[in-house]
């Protein structure tokens, strides 16, 4: 990559990465001193495996309502286009770890889900898409390598 794009996520080299992995993208600072962080929370190994998109809808819809059971200030969670991952954006300071604890307890709320909240024509844009059993699946996968998380970069 020869030229630095706007875009933070095009500059990171997919091909070094190591997924599962959780990253802090970077923090944001308002006139106030209000912060604003992005993390690259990434489920699948780029160019190599993605998340279906039933599952991976069902999956955005749990952690969206389950996350903010567990870390305070959290103004989404949404997924990326290339279905290897999602993007979490968290008003205020807080730890690292915060993180991460906070996705492995609502990843565990995912596998003990009975329904998937909010799919429906009303609450949801496309309602029919949507797979339990794929999102836990997902869910799954990523707890079994919890202890991944915190590398992003192959040696
Ligand atoms: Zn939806």
């Amino acid at each position: 990559m020869s030229e630095k794009m706007n875009v933070e996520s095009f500059n990171l080299d997919h091909t070094k990465v190591q997924a599962p992995y959780v990253r802090l993208v970077g923090v944001n600072q308002g006139a106030n001193g209000d912060r604003v962080y992005k993390y690259d929370i990434r489920f699948k190994q780029p160019n190599q495996e993605h998340m279906e998109m039933p599952g991976l809808h069902s999956l955005e819809h749990l952690m969206a309502e389950q996350i903010r059971n567990h870390l305070d200030h959290v103004l989404d969670i949404g997924p990326m286009g290339c279905q290897t991952g999602f993007y979490l954006s968290i008003l205020n300071d807080h730890q690292y770890d915060e993180v991460i604890d906070a996705l492995a307890l609502t990843l565990k709320d995912v596998l003990e889900a009975t329904e998937v909240p909010a799919c429906n024509e009303v609450q949801c844009g496309w309602a029919a898409n949507h797979s339990l059993n794929g999102a836990k699946t997902i869910a799954k996968d990523m707890l079994n390598k919890h202890d991944q998380w915190r590398v992003v970069f192959a040696e």
